[in-house]
């Protein structure tokens, strides 16, 4: 019997429940497959830098599978359809008997996994597993069985269902008996643009597992003390490894089980802190399969569609530049450009700025976003982006806005990651980092650095009208 395990977003070999699967009959030949989609991920916005991040870890798996007598077949073609047609034919001449993948759950990539099954028919066998969640969406719902809206109930009810289930990791396979253990063919690069890749993001699961460790053993006692000031490296900085699925969430909530044993006891301390964050990870990929709308750029919240968002080129580039005069926002956007990572705490803070300062449609912002992040994630930016807009399930209410100014002043007070950014204000002093035109004018200097492009008062005023006027329209 032959066996092909399809890796998708799911690129290790520990903990993957696919390939474990496929190895447990020690007799089956086990193949492996990639496909690069070219067409269908810039239809999706994806961030060269993580196709570039996708490449490196497909070498490193490649190596990693030939280790074990399981070789890495490649292929690409424009999109999922083509994909679909491409894998009846190869599963044809390799005489494959069984599929296993780990589902992905965004629409297109659903309706991709209907056809395939579909296409290759009842002759080879589709074993598809939920793998890249704690808990497979649909499984944690009301008493009416129905999704919850609300984050705080989902996450006790999230708790329960978590303690009662396997959550425990699986080993990496052992070598096959029969198989090549060298890798036979070079990975050709993408036909998408590549993009270098910041230093600090190391490649490989052993890194990525590294991490994960220190992360939980040094850090994340301190993690609610710290998670919110982005000049200091207080989070983990993992997320574009579980985006690609170089890490499941499993093996963090092991670990961090190992390192902090009383996690779910103590609700107040670091370690349970960091755990929420990974359960709105769930809660958010929860969502996009409950209601698939979000997947379709649609709002949850639909009168919200009915705001008159402003048409403004030049000042969407000038936020996606980080040239707003606002100094938070601006470095924060220099982060992303250069770096493909953003702090949350900045992700909310211009978020709120795009859409409810310059008052701009929240789907330029979820689109630039995913262009640029090595950690792009549909169900995660598309919520961060309707929690920001007001827009989404349990949204930041449309009245809730933040002061850009405030803002800088609470999480980077003395200007250190704001500084670190931008080196036009690398002479305005601490105390007068967030208003430096303020301090420029009295020194009777000129900033080679914006003005700020619109005034945040009269923003607020015009954004609570705009979403009040289409609350009443509704
Ligand atoms: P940590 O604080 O160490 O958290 C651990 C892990 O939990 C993260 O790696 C991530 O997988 C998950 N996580 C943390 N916060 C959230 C959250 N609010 N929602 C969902 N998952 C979370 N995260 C992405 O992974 N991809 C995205 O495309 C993305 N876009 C966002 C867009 C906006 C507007 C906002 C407000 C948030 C977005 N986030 C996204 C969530 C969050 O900002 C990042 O996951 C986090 O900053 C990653 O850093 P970290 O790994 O150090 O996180």
């Amino acid at each position: 019997t032959t066996h092909l395990v399809w890796f998708r977003n799911d690129l290790r070999i520990t903990d993957n429940r696919a390939l474990h699967a496929a190895c447990e009959d020690p007799q089956a030949r086990v193949i492996a497959l990639f496909i690069a989609t070219p067409e269908q991920w810039k239809q999706h916005e994806m961030a060269p830098r993580q196709a570039a991040f996708i490449y490196q870890h497909l070498q490193s798996l490649q190596h990693s599978l030939a280790e074990r007598g399981i070789p890495l077949h490649y292929h690409q073609c424009d999109d999922f359809a083509a994909s679909v047609n491409w894998m009846k034919g190869f599963c044809e001449t390799e005489t494959v008997d069984a599929i296993f993948y780990n589902k992905q759950y965004e629409i297109n990539e659903r309706l991709r996994d209907d056809a395939l099954e579909k296409a290759v028919g009842a002759d080879v066998l589709c074993h598809a597993f939920d793998d890249s969640l704690l808990l497979p969406p649909g499984s944690v719902t009301t008493g009416n069985n129905e999704m919850y809206k609300v984050y705080t109930p989902f996450r006790r009810a999230f708790l329960s269902r978590l303690t009662e289930s396997d959550s425990r990791s699986l080993p990496a396979p052992k070598a096959r008996e029969h198989g090549q253990k060298t890798v036979m063919h070079k990975l050709m690069p993408f036909d998408y643009p590549l993009e270098n890749i910041d230093e600090n993001f190391a490649v490989g699961e052993d890194a990525a597992r590294n991490q994960l460790r220190s992360f939980c053993r040094e850090q994340v006692q301190d993690y609610l003390q710290q998670r919110d000031l982005p000049a200091v490296d207080g989070t983990s900085s993992l997320s574009p490894y579980l985006a690609i699925g170089v890490l499941s969430p499993r093996q963090c909530f092991n670990r961090l089980r190992t390192e902090c044993p009383d996690v779910l006891d103590r609700t107040d301390g670091g370690a349970f802190g960091w755990l929420n964050e990974l359960i709105w990870r769930e809660f958010y990929r929860h969502l996009i399969v409950a209601w698939p709308k979000l997947c379709k750029h649609q709002p949850f919240v639909g009168w919200t569609d009915g705001v008159h968002w402003r048409h403004a080129p030049e000042e969407l580039q000038a936020w996606k530049e980080g040239k707003t005069g606002y100094p938070i926002v601006d470095a924060a956007m220099r982060q992303l450009n250069a770096t493909g990572w953003m702090h949350n705490r900045l992700r909310m803070i211009v978020a709120s700025f795009l859409v409810k300062d310059l008052l701009i449609n929240w789907r330029e912002g979820e689109r630039y976003f995913m262009s640029q992040l090595l950690d792009g994630d549909l169900a995660a930016n598309n919520g961060g982006w309707q929690w920001g807009a007001s827009t989404g399930t349990d949204a930041a209410p449309y009245f809730r806005i933040f002061n850009p100014t405030t803002q800088g002043e609470r999480f980077d007070k003395a200007g250190r990651f704001i500084k670190a950014w931008i080196p036009e204000l690398s002479d305005v002093p601490e105390k007068d980092i967030h208003t430096p035109h303020r301090w420029a004018e009295k020194q009777h200097r000129v900033l080679d650095y914006p003005l700020p492009i619109i005034d945040h008062a009269r923003a607020r005023k015009d954004t609570l009208a705009a979403f009040e006027a289409a609350k009443n329209r509704s």
